[in-house]
């Protein structure tokens, strides 16, 4: 009997940049997902999750012609049937699935059971699968078993996230780059309790905005295969001919690249306040250029940017919704739960949920 942990993260700056093949900076977060497994004769997987009543079974001989059935064993049988699809033979065992990761917050609950569930397949398999594929296979199966649309960013950094460090990701080659996080700070993720319904329509048609930029940009700049490759001056030059709405959304996207990689310039420095700078001009630009902020969301940031400890504060994840993401200094972050829940609370009528997060290690075997 094997255990593996798998973390949730949070993304501090870098963001809408993923599908333009362009830069995020996760952390993984000290809230885990955890897979015990037990090998078993037959060629059964049994799976089990602390979180859920029911208990799945699957025979792996028949794997293959299983689909998604909108239930949360998707997430495992999707990665089991990955897997074997990449080629992988997998032996019979029991999983028992437990989590810390509160689901649906916005913490990637789910990129946390899929790689604690990777990894331990793997194990029981006796498989050696590098890293970097592992996280790709993960993808894969939410993408593809699941069915939902996902970038590398969540299985990467759950995979590679190191003690007291964010990660820089390039989205389009998948190079990274680790980065001091002083053991000062928390990481305080702030849940404002809603999600507008616009999400994931508002989602494509950012999507189609920015694919409609490229090609604008494209026929001045052959180069040009995304907007990752558009700089701030190649938009002043060349953007000029493009309708106000796409203009913006491409604005977001170029100068929050930017962005990206100043704030970790400004981490090597050990520059906070820069970095904080930045994570509220991230916030101005998804708001007024990228337009997918949501009202309780800059209600969250304004509170936070007022309170004493706080370097920077701005929403993260998608939008519409969600949490917001605090930098904040360690013995400040007591106050800070007060003045931002009350605040809040008076604001909206609504009860925030408040994680209060270290930048941790990626997934590892581990006792439990
Ligand atoms: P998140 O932002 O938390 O990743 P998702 O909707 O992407 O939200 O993923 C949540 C889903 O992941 C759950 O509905 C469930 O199917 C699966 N999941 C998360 N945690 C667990 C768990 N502890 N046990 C089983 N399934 C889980
Ligand atoms: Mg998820």
């Amino acid at each position: 009997m094997i255990t593996f942990r798998a973390p949730g993260r949070v993304n501090l700056i870098g963001e809408h940049t993923d599908y333009n093949a362009g830069f995020v900076m996760p952390a993984a977060i000290n809230l885990s997902a955890y897979t015990t497994i037990t090998p078993r004769d037959d060629r059964q997987l049994i799976i089990r999750s602390d979180n859920f009543e029911d208990e799945i079974e699957v025979d792996l001989d028949d794997a293959t012609n299983l689909a998604a059935r909108n239930h949360w064993s998707d997430y495992p049988i999707g990665v089991a049937v990955t897997l074997i699809r990449a080629g992988y033979q997998l032996r019979g065992a029991h999983l028992e699935i437990k989590s810390e990761v509160p689901m649906g917050s916005g913490l990637s609950s789910s990129a946390a059971v899929e790689v604690s569930v990777a990894c331990a397949l793997a194990a029981n398999s006796d498989l050696t699968i590098d890293r970097k594929e592992l996280a790709l296979l993960c993808q894969k199966a939410e993408n593809e078993f699941v069915g939902a649309r996902v970038g590398i960013m969540d299985q990467f950094v759950a995979l590679f996230g190191e003690e007291r460090r964010a990660l820089m990701l390039d989205c389009r080659s998948l190079e990274y780059k680790l980065l001091p996080v002083p053991e000062s700070v928390r990481l305080v993720v702030c849940n404002t309790m809603v999600n507008h319904a616009l999400a994931s329509s508002a989602y494509n048609e950012r999507r189609a905005q920015c694919e409609a930029g490229v090609k604008h940009f494209a026929k001045h700049l052959p180069h040009v295969k995304a907007l990752r490759d558009v700089t701030l001056q190649d938009l002043e030059t060349y953007g000029r001919g493009l309708p106000e709405v796409i203009y913006c959304r491409c604005r977001h996207v170029i100068s929050e690249n930017a962005r990206v990689l100043a704030a970790a310039e400004a981490l090597e420095r050990h520059d906070l306040q820069r970095f904080g700078q930045l994570m509220a001009e991230s916030h101005v630009s998804l708001r007024d250029d990228y337009e997918v902020s949501a009202r309780e969301l800059d209600v969250m940031v304004e509170l936070a940017t007022g309170v004493a400890g706080v370097y920077g504060s701005r929403m993260t994840g998608g939008g519409f919704g969600g949490c917001t993401i605090n930098l904040v200094d360690s013995e400040h972050v007591e106050n800070f739960q007060r003045t931002v829940a009350e605040g809040y609370e008076q604001a909206t009528k609504l009860k925030p949920e408040i994680y209060v997060c270290e930048a941790s290690k990626g997934a590892e075997q581990t006792d439990i």
